[in-house]
């Protein structure tokens, strides 16, 4: 299990999420599910990532928004089961070694690579942004994730589907970093969550919070019912006699993730397929499934309101937290590539002439 040598220290996961909204059940699968289920085991740092979401909303408004939005995810993490007394959630901007650290390993890096990154044009695109406008930092964003990843010297990513490819970015700064200038940076592994990719409710690809196609854990029933009933099903089954397709179809995908009752999904599947079910028994079964999965949410929601210093202060301990862990690493990177005295090699050159010079003016 350990490393060899001093490591009796446990490993650590990095991860987080822009505050530009509330969580949502792909949110949940993707990433959330394993950071609550491995909290205990690694030292865990989540981030509010609000200089992410400036790579595509650097407007005012969007900045105006992000104590309030950062407040949101904290509760939506607190909801979900995330520990503050265990987990540190911080707030990325007020972590300046984070830029420190995004500048030396956008050295380490070639437009190319990051040019070739799908996702990023997808985010380009989500945002309306065309090639030719492309912001630089939007470019950069997987090397500002990367950052983000080696500052608490992170083993363990845990991320949707549509972030590995990140994660492979940070993986290749980090064993560049070190071939440069000596065993620095853990290589982190990405840790793609049950359900890779969670579809919409509209079924046309994944579930995103820029797409209207959510369902949000802090959704209450009457949505949760409504939104399910809405759902995006078969289109070939104009009537429930005739016979649908299973697999791509979320309403299954949605029943797999949540239902605990395996033996109902596969009855449900085998009527589906022989035309023998209407759409609104399978439905009316998955809103009710998903509303059981949120009820312990809903409660911890309830008592998180009525307390909202507990919110603002685990991001702040969270923070300070991580700002002592980024400036050790960052003193040992600054050692690790010789930068770190160059002002103080300067300063003792000046001073050595300055003695000099004193010498050769009284001895004239
Ligand atoms: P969204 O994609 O909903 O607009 P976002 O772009 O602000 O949200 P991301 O950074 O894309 O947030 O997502 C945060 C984490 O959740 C990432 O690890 C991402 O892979 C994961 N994730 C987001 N949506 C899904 C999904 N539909 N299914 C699985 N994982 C997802
Ligand atoms: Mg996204």
């Amino acid at each position: 299990m350990h490393e060899t040598g001093k490591s009796q220290e446990r490993k650590r996961i990095l991860t987080g999420d822009r505050p530009t909204g509330r969580l949502h059940l792909g949110h949940y699968v993707g990433s959330l599910k394993a950071r609550v289920r491995l909290q205990q085991e690694y030292d865990t740092t989540l981030i509010v990532a609000d200089l992410h979401m400036l790579t595509t909303r650097p407007n005012r408004e969007a900045i105006e928004e992000i104590s309030e939005n950062a407040r949101g995810l904290v509760l939506d993490y607190l909801a979900a089961g995330i520990d503050p007394a265990v987990t540190s959630i911080y707030l990325q901007s007020a972590v300046r070694e984070t830029s420190e650290l995004n500048l030396i390993l956008e050295m380490l890096v070639s437009v190319n690579r990051l040019n070739r990154i799908p996702s990023i044009k997808e985010m380009a695109r989500a945002a309306n942004i065309s090639d030719e406008e492309l912001p630089f930092g939007l470019l950069g964003y997987p090397v500002l994730q990367a950052a983000d990843i080696l500052l608490p010297r992170a083993h363990l990513v845990p991320v949707g589907k549509d972030n590995e490819s990140h994660v492979e970015v940070t993986r290749e700064l980090a064993r560049r970093f070190n071939q440069l200038y000596g065993e620095v940076f853990p290589i982190p592994d990405a840790l793609v969550g049950e359900v890779p990719t969670l579809l919409g409710t509209d079924g046309q690809g994944k579930m995103s919070k820029s797409l209207g196609n959510a369902i949000y854990l802090s959704d209450d029933e009457k949505t949760v019912n409504k939104k399910v009933r809405g759902m995006y099903t078969d289109p070939k089954r104009v009537h429930a006699d005739i016979p649908g397709t299973v697999e791509g179809n979320p309403v299954f995908q949605y029943h797999d993730a949540f239902n605990p009752d395996k033996t109902q999904i596969e009855e449900f599947k085998s009527r589906y397929r022989e035309g023998k079910i209407g759409d609104v028994e399978i439905k009316d079964a998955l809103a009710l499934a998903i509303n059981r999965f949120l009820a312990p949410m809903r409660e911890r929601y309830c008592r998180y309101q009525e307390d909202p210093g507990f919110v603002d202060q685990a991001i702040i301990d969270g923070t300070e937290r991580m700002r002592a862990a980024a400036a050790d690493t960052m003193r040992t990177v600054r050692s690790a590539m010789g930068i770190a005295g160059a002002l103080n090699r300067i300063a003792r050159t000046a001073e050595k002439r300055r003695k000099r010079l004193e010498k050769v003016e009284q001895a004239g």
